[in-house]
């Protein structure tokens, strides 16, 4: 078998190497089916135990209860950023959209097509470094919904709290820390998450949506925009991501398998406490993006004191077989995402290469 490097990719990110190997072994042919998942029809009974099970076994590990449906739907998170303004903004056709980041900058666009978005707090003139506090957030008690994003992938932010919004339902883009930690999933109204940070491959995205908001999706929407139809046919009114939705099954089973939401949670803790660390003991060599009680878990954002040594860093790094650390081109700097499948080894390695770069340079 090849040999696998680090890889601290934003997305399509790092994925557990059990799941790999379980996929590549079963890839020409599925245990007792004699056809690969990449060739059987989304109507056949083993497709249906495969999104089945998924779907159990997210419910498991999400403790998400039968007022909630999941829905497996394709364009990315971003048509995610069109979908919820378009069902769930009318009649009112006013929402609130907490500015943390690019992301929720370009849900907030698609939004304004459809109303009226209220800006209920944003932190770009602090460079996006930090999460709004409750106190801060000016909350219309009569909008359609509140829409924030729960880690901001791009800027290396986490919120950890999640905002009360009283009676309006909240509306989460959780693309890059779902299933990272336990969420009390009854104080949402939707959770949408482009698989390929955390749960899987590109191509398939999951929506848990509260059942009663299902009426909003009016009938003069196009079919394959509405959630109604896409709920009331499983997600399977047209073909979907049978692939995807079969490895996010994988996944969900490493995760039960490996102690559940709650122990991940503390594995990820201390990969990026031990990341962070060295960060803050290298005597601003390594400068944090993010201010520390809104550091995200998921994307460590760092710069150096100039950009020739920021590349220095990159090529030599790249070099010792560490991938994937250049941060989005937006933003610059470095950017080490280490999601739940990245190896807290990988970590470690990755602190001892920067010390040793930091005494080299300094
Ligand atoms: C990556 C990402 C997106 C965009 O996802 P696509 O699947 O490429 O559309 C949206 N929101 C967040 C928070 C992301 O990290």
């Amino acid at each position: 078998m090849q040999k696998r490097i680090y890889n601290f990719s934003a997305g399509p990110a790092v994925l557990p190497e059990d799941v790999l190997k379980e996929a590549q072994e079963n890839l020409f042919a599925l245990p007792s089916v004699g056809m690969s998942i990449l060739e059987i029809s989304h109507r056949s009974k083993t497709f249906d135990k495969i999104i089945d099970e998924a779907k159990a076994d997210l419910r498991k590990l999400l403790d998400i209860n039968d007022n909630y449906d999941i829905l497996f739907l394709q364009g990315g998170a971003s048509l995610q950023f069109s979908m919820v303004p378009l069902n769930l903004m009318p009649p009112k056709n006013k929402a609130d959209y907490i500015l943390t980041g690019s992301w929720s900058k370009k849900a907030q666009k698609e939004a304004k097509r459809v109303g009226i978005v209220n800006v209920a707090a944003s932190t770009e003139s602090e460079s996006f470094n930090r999460i709004p506090k409750q106190s801060e957030l000016n909350l219309d008690p009569d909008a359609a919904y509140v829409h924030y994003t729960s880690n901001n992938t791009i800027y290396g932010t986490e919120w950890h709290y999640e905002p009360e919004t009283g009676n309006v339902p909240l509306v989460c883009d959780a693309s890059s820390d779902i299933l990272s930690k336990k969420i009390n999933v009854n104080k949402f109204g939707l959770i949408y998450a482009g698989a390929q940070k955390n749960m899987g491959p590109s191509g398939v995205t999951m929506i848990i949506i509260r059942k009663d908001l299902l009426a909003r999706s009016s009938d003069s929407l196009h079919t394959m925009l509405n959630y109604k139809i896409h709920s009331e046919n499983g997600s399977m009114y047209n073909t979907p991501s049978t692939f995807g939705i079969y490895i996010i099954g994988l996944v969900a089973k490493w995760l039960i398998k490996n102690g559940g939401l709650d122990t991940m949670y503390k594995t990820n803790k201390e990969k990026a406490d031990v990341l962070y660390k060295c960060i803050d003991e290298s005597k601003d060599f390594y400068k944090g993006h993010a201010l520390p009680d809104s550091r995200s878990l998921m994307n460590i954002t760092f710069r150096l004191a100039t950009e020739d040594l920021e590349k220095k860093l990159i090529s030599e790094a790249t070099a010792a077989g560490f991938d994937g650390l250049k941060g989005h081109r937006s933003v610059g700097g470095l950017r080490a995402s280490i999601y739940n499948a990245f190896p807290k080894k990988g970590v470690e390695d990755l602190v001892l290469f920067m010390k040793d770069f930091q005494s080299k340079n300094s």
